[in-house]
């Protein structure tokens, strides 16, 4: 960056931090008639070219709307999420990941001629306090674990190439939440989401949270009860329940995570299940499809197609801007069309288990780079990675994205040519057994998702974010 540039970003920095300063500050004293002004205020900022004209005038129309449900979210969010941490999250998801990220993402992956991704996954531990059915997190034993110094070194890295936004899966993150509150005061020009089965959030750790201001947490919850315990085990229901309210009480934005298979798709997609998550101050749901990774896997847990054609409808009901829920809800399966396929392979993300292996996803346990001997760009140059960045989109159908579930052939072809290892810690997993449990499921899945992607319209979304283009 020359010296010229790096004087403008430094006043765009000053300039939009100030703006959302202001800004909070006034939606805090009057929600409903501070997001009009800030929809009347939002042309301005678009000299920027943050977004597509289009967009502003959707919001402006909504905002015009006394029955859209976004804006009522958002004056929602407005009263119930402290006006500290709501600052703290639009600087550092906004402006730094939105703006800034994208921005050096986009020139690097032209200059690099990889991909370069908006985010990165990493485990903090494989250790986990809980032993859900059929979780691949479990199979990763509790020996291994990410040391503080090798996190900062992969935060450090990425920011280097563009990316400000981590999220932590594991095993149980949150066993390592005093180094996550270290990371996050450290760079506050990144975001941090964790999923957390939610048993060791107390108030202690909310006040963290709350003075940090640039953590999120995605609760794991599936439904009822009765449907969330029979997976996850006796007591984690309630100690779910407890989180939500404990992170109410302290004003801070969070989410869950839902993940759905043939047994309890119905209990997590009901009406009551999601009022039930709005009326306990939850933000988000981000819905993941079962993937039958590992050997402990269950094939018979993956969602029919008819399932999967009932969450792509659901998921257009429940974001009906006049009749859906207060909620934010996107489904890693059935988004795709969104955003051009299959994410993985560093084309929006990557993920890096607890022993240092650098896999294209979270779900796709094959690696042939660890950040023990390699930096994240060479990984993201080799031969796995750049199959990824070869392949993309594995299927021109965005309701059949994964080179996995619904591409198997495409998973082994590559792990096959790359020579990538399994990464499965416990009892390595050949690619072919692996995709063999996924083949009568894409096989079935084939006509109804042709079907369905035949009948109905398709976003032309503003994809810049991501690279869609097909490289060769
Ligand atoms: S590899 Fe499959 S599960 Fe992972 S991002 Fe791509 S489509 Fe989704």
């Amino acid at each position: 960056m020359d010296l010229a540039e790096s004087v403008k970003n430094k006043a765009i920095r000053a300039a939009a931090n100030a703006f959302i300063d202001r800004t909070v500050d006034s939606l805090a004293n009057d929600p409903e008639g501070g997001i009009r002004r800030l929809v009347d205020k939002a042309g301005k900022l678009n000299s920027l070219g943050l977004y597509p004209p289009k967009y502003l005038d959707a919001i402006r129309n909504a905002a015009a709307d006394p029955d859209n449900v976004y804006m009522r979210m958002a004056e929602r969010w407005v009263r119930e999420v402290d006006p500290e941490v709501l600052k703290q999250l639009l600087r550092s998801l906004g402006v730094e990941a939105g703006y800034f990220g994208t921005k050096t993402a986009r020139r690097n992956r032209e200059v690099l001629k990889c991909n370069i991704p908006w985010l990165i996954l990493l485990d903090p531990t494989s250790a986990c306090n809980l032993k859900c059915k059929g979780c691949w997190a479990a199979e990763y034993g509790y020996r291994q674990s990410l040391s503080i110094e090798e996190m900062r070194s992969v935060i450090n890295q990425g920011r280097e190439l563009g990316v400000h936004v981590y999220m932590y899966t594991g095993g149980e993150p949150l066993i390592r939440k005093k180094d996550i509150i270290t990371l996050c005061r450290e760079f506050r020009d990144c975001a941090f989401l964790s999923f957390t089965n939610a048993t060791l959030i107390d108030d202690a750790f909310c006040a963290e949270m709350k003075d940090v201001g640039n953590l999120v947490l995605a609760l794991s919850i599936e439904g009822s009860q009765k449907s969330n315990d029979s997976r996850r085990g006796e007591g984690a229901y309630e100690a779910t329940r407890n989180a939500m309210l404990l992170l109410k009480k302290h004003r801070l934005f969070y989410g869950v995570s839902v993940c759905y298979t043939r047994e309890n798709l119905e209990s997590v997609t009901n009406d009551d299940f999601l009022d039930m998550l709005v009326s306990d101050g939850v933000k988000f749901g981000m819905y993941f499809n079962y993937m039958p990774v590992g050997a402990g896997a269950d094939k018979e847990l993956i969602p029919t197609p008819q399932q999967r054609k009932y969450m792509y409808y659901w998921l257009r009901r429940v974001r009906n801007a006049k009749s859906g829920k207060q909620l934010l809800v996107m489904d890693f399966q059935d988004d795709g069309e969104y955003v051009g396929g299959c994410i993985a392979g560093g084309r929006n993300y990557f993920h890096i288990n607890s022993s240092g292996d650098m896999e294209p996803c979270v779900f796709i346990h094959y690696s042939d780079s660890n950040i023990r001997s390699k930096t994240i760009l060479e990984a993201l140059k080799s031969p796995l990675f750049m199959s990824y960045y070869k392949g993309q989109p594995f299927n021109d159908n965005h309701l059949r994205p994964c080179p996995m579930l619904e591409n198997p052939d495409k998973l082994c072809e590559i792990i096959e040519r790359t020579g990538a290892k399994s990464t499965e810690l416990i009892e390595p997993e050949d690619v072919k057994s692996l995709t063999d449990k996924c083949r009568d499921f894409a096989a079935a899945w084939e006509s109804v998702a042709d079907e369905i992607w035949a009948e109905n319209p398709h976003p032309d979304p503003h994809t810049s974010y991501y690279r869609d283009n097909h490289q060769v």
